[in-house]
């Protein structure tokens, strides 16, 4: 049977999607959603996002495009190779929209350290695309601290899972391994936190099929969300290519789980992280707290380390995971500070503890002058970040809100 053409029907991209009967278009050209990790499988879900109408798109990654990428990238073309992928990859999902004023931004950057916890603030769902724990526990503890849902996705050869996680209950970090904490901190020196100069990269087997089908997977559980129907929170969707084996796991909470704590009572700022210094900050907090208060910075700053063959300084006043290992060498012995762990420690070694100057905390009674003149940037605090201050009365969270444009773009007119 033949129906007359209706023509503004037939141009409706969305036309199909709205036949489904608990669709709400609408409710996809406001949501808000972050795509962490530009690669295999964040390629497939951008590309899902752009052609189901999602109006507004973070995208985040630190990485540059290698042609061995591009057997797994739909928005990656031959002539990208050496452009940044959260770059490229907005541009691309931009110009793939089908929702008319799609807006989408990025980040290029490290995630774990350098990602202002303000910007899942402003985030409805959380993707998680990305190859490693580090990064799924720091996503994690970032969705659960707001309150965000996220769907994580993982791939490994034709097999690959999607875990989703509501604002409450079970996270990802109540179900991980010793191994997968140990891997998640193999990026570090285990003695000083600073960071490995050279890594060896794992690199997974897969094939973009696999990422195609399980960023389907999380895409569905995503759209499910928005909704507000059925989806699988708490669960974990694991999908054996090989076999064809197809699993649905209840995930089990842990009680004491150190993933569980929450922002609460959020003060917005008109600082900034590098427009502000440590002062500026404490002018702020003192109106809200008093004199006599704590700042929790969430990370450790390295005022100077001893070095442990001739005990001389080696100064550094900066944030632990912008030093690299092999920057601990001596001037005056030419000896390196790094990798004690695997060596034997010489005639008049320090013990590990003895010769390293650190704060993670900044108590008002206790701070140099050299400290408050420092921005808040040099600190290692990131743009639009949150940091959580208490006195013996009550815990204040501050966001660094005069950050936002610069961080979310043209993302942050609609907010
Ligand atoms: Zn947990
Ligand atoms: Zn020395």
């Amino acid at each position: 049977m033949f129906h007359l053409k209706n023509q503004a029907e037939d141009d409706d991209p969305f036309e199909r999607q709205r036949r489904i009967e608990w669709w709400d278009q609408n409710i996809l050209r406001q949501a808000k959603i972050m795509v962490v990790g530009a690669g295999a499988l964040g390629n497939e879900t951008l590309k899902n996002l752009a052609l189901l109408g999602i109006g507004k798109i973070f995208i985040l990654d630190f990485d540059t495009i290698s042609g061995s990428n591009l057997s797994r990238t739909v928005l990656f073309r031959k002539q990208d190779i050496g452009l940044q992928k959260a770059a490229v990859a907005a541009a691309c999902t931009k110009e793939m929209a089908l929702e008319q004023n799609a807006k989408v931004s990025f980040f290029h950057g490290d995630l774990v350290w350098d990602l202002g916890l303000g910007v899942y603030r402003r985030m409805d769902i959380v993707l998680g695309c990305v190859d490693n724990d580090e990064a799924r526990l720091a996503i994690n503890r970032a969705c659960f601290s707001i309150g965000v849902p996220w769907v994580n996705a993982g791939i490994q050869g034709l097999s690959g899972n999607v875990m989703v996680f509501g604002q409450e209950g079970v996270c990802y970090e109540c179900n991980v391994t010793a191994d997968q904490i140990e891997d998640a901190h193999s990026r570090y020196d285990s003695c000083e936190n600073v960071k490995k100069r050279y890594l060896q990269q794992e690199r997974m087997p897969t094939v973009q099929i696999t990422s195609a089908l399980i960023s389907a997977l999380q895409t569905q559980e995503a759209i499910k969300l928005l909704h507000c129907q059925t989806s699988a929170v708490g669960k974990r969707i694991a999908f054996n290519g090989f076999t064809n084996n197809y699993s649905v796991i209840t995930l089990q909470p842990y009680d004491n789980c150190m993933a569980h704590g929450k922002y609460q009572d959020i003060k917005e700022l008109d600082l900034g992280a590098r427009s502000s210094t440590l002062q500026d900050l404490f002018d702020r907090v003192e109106v809200e707290m008093g004199q006599d208060f704590i700042i929790n910075l969430g990370r450790r700053f390295i005022f100077d380390i001893k070095c442990r063959h001739c005990s001389s300084l080696i100064e550094l006043m900066r944030p632990a995971h912008r030093i690299f290992d092999d920057e601990l060498i001596c001037e005056k012995c030419h000896s390196s500070n790094y990798k004690v762990e695997s060596q034997k420690l010489g005639d008049g070694a320090i013990n590990s503890g003895q010769y390293i100057r650190s704060i993670d905390r900044i108590s008002s009674k206790q701070v140099s002058s050299q400290l408050l003149s420092l921005s808040l940037w040099d600190l290692g605090i990131p743009p639009l970040h949150l940091i959580s201050v208490n006195n013996s009365q009550k815990q204040v969270t501050f966001e660094l809100t005069a950050d936002c444009r610069d961080v979310l773009g043209e993302f942050v007119d609609d907010l």
